[in-house]
């Protein structure tokens, strides 16, 4: 078999047979294909597409490129949540938490952020002492005494997304279906959790921008994770706002403290407390409505609080940060931001007020450089709020003085301020199943 041959099939617009994605996954992941040729092929999926079984295919090769998590050590239905990413998403900081105060063990690999979109690995490494890099055995040893753990992606699950990502992100092939489905997918399989709840974010912080790529996307993924025999959902849930008010690791960490206080945003409640009961209903803990009251009452009761700080311990960090979160390290410098005119936010561009949390010191541009976890920014007003000049629109924190003045320029262009209110937008829009898409 010849790589040429392939890249020439696909770019014919043929699919592609079970034999030769292997080859390419295969051959991509050893070395033996060079850069140059796989990224050829990914320009010709991107303009040629692949169906559905091509990206089944290419899923499952791709999570086989390495280590295949074993949770069977864990007792019971473990369920795993993905974040197609966003900007102030400190969900898995909350939903974890309120699943495993369930009693449905959670094991959940997370990533870090890049770019505009923040890492949940970012955000606990904030927390002193917190370790995010635990061998396998030890993983599973917290959840069956915890319920909880997230941990980073241990070296060797789907190498093979590793190395495609990476070119993807040099070759813009990143945003087609079919590669961001076998992307996520691989590594979810890999990560080894019997259920799998997707949440697909969709508006100007999202991957996907419009709610009918979003569905298209989700119902990619849950026909790849029901295909491989895990139970698997999704959840559209909006991302044309940032979710909550703080942007920023530890600022982040102290807004999920807040919810799991029985106090936060009430965006950001409610759509933990839908993800949390899709992912208890995925795990067979009862019909819809019985799992929203499951979880309500672990948020309200205070136990998933008290299960965040048992995974903080058992993750060797210091758990009195949550308590007295005045204790996290603070950056040197806060600003307000001032409106200058007076009216109704209508829309946040919210792709860049996450450009604007990482000008201030909070993400990173390149994989391998240093975050701030002090810095990022609290919106005091969000779309729908009115305002008068003068008020403060927002409050940065900050390490770099010096860039202070490009982040307010970029922080003021990401809102439009009108005189009429906008229409109200919803917290989450659709689920999608096996079954099909249920509108909110
Ligand atoms: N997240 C991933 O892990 N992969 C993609 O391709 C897009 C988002």
């Amino acid at each position: 078999m010849r790589m040429y041959d392939i890249i020439m099939k696909k770019r014919c617009g043929q699919a592609l047979n079970e034999a030769e994605i292997r080859f390419f996954v295969e051959g991509f992941t050893n070395g033996e294909i060079p850069d140059y040729q796989a990224s050829a092929l990914l320009m010709a999926i991107y303009f040629q597409k692949m169906d559905e079984t091509e990206t089944a295919l290419l899923t499952h090769y791709m999570a086989h490129s390495g280590d295949m998590a074993d949770l069977s050590s864990i007792p019971g239905v473990k369920v795993d949540k993905h974040s197609t990413g966003g900007v102030g998403d400190k969900t898995s900081l909350i939903i974890g938490p309120i699943v495993a105060a369930c009693g449905v063990p959670v094991a959940k690999m997370s990533g870090r952020g890049l770019g505009h979109t923040g890492g949940t690995i970012d955000k606990l490494e904030s927390i002193p002492g917190l370790a995010t890099a635990i061998e396998p055995e030890r993983f599973c040893q917290i959840v069956r005494d915890t319920g909880l753990a997230i941990i980073g992606q241990t070296g060797n699950i789907a190498p093979a997304d590793k190395k495609l990502y990476a070119l993807r992100d040099v070759t813009a092939t990143v945003d087609n279906l079919s590669l961001i489905a076998s992307s996520i997918m691989s590594k979810k399989l890999a990560a080894g959790s019997d259920a799998i709840l997707l949440d697909v974010k969709t508006g100007s912080g999202a991957f996907m921008k419009t709610l009918e790529e979003s569905i298209a996307l989700a119902l990619a993924m849950v026909s790849i994770g029901e295909k491989t025999g895990r139970k698997t959902a999704a959840l559209i849930t909006d991302m044309d706002t940032p979710l909550g008010r703080a942007i920023g690791n530890s600022l982040e960490v102290i807004e999920a403290v807040e919810i799991l206080r029985g106090a936060g945003p009430d965006d950001l409640r409610q759509v933990c407390l839908e993800l949390a009961s899709n992912m208890l209903f995925l795990a067979g803990q009862g019909h819809m409505e019985k799992c929203r009251v499951l979880a309500a009452d672990a948020l309200s009761s205070g136990r998933a609080f008290e299960k965040l700080k048992d995974m903080v311990r058992a993750q060797g960090g210091d758990a009195g940060v949550l308590e007295d979160t005045a204790r996290f390290k603070q950056a040197a410098v806060r600003h307000s931001v001032a409106a200058r005119k007076n009216g109704y936010i209508t829309h946040m561009d919210t792709e860049k007020i996450g450009a604007v949390s990482v000008a201030l010191g909070a993400g990173r541009v390149k994989k391998e450089d240093e975050i701030d976890y002090s810095a990022g920014l609290v919106l005091t007003y969000k779309t729908g709020d009115y305002i008068e000049a003068g008020a403060s629109l927002s409050v940065f924190h900050t390490n770099r003085a010096g860039s202070l003045t490009e982040a307010e320029d970029m922080f003021l262009k990401a809102l439009t301020i009108e005189d009429t209110a906008p229409g109200e937008a919803p917290f989450i829009y659709a689920r999608v199943t096996a079954e099909g898409v249920s509108r909110y």
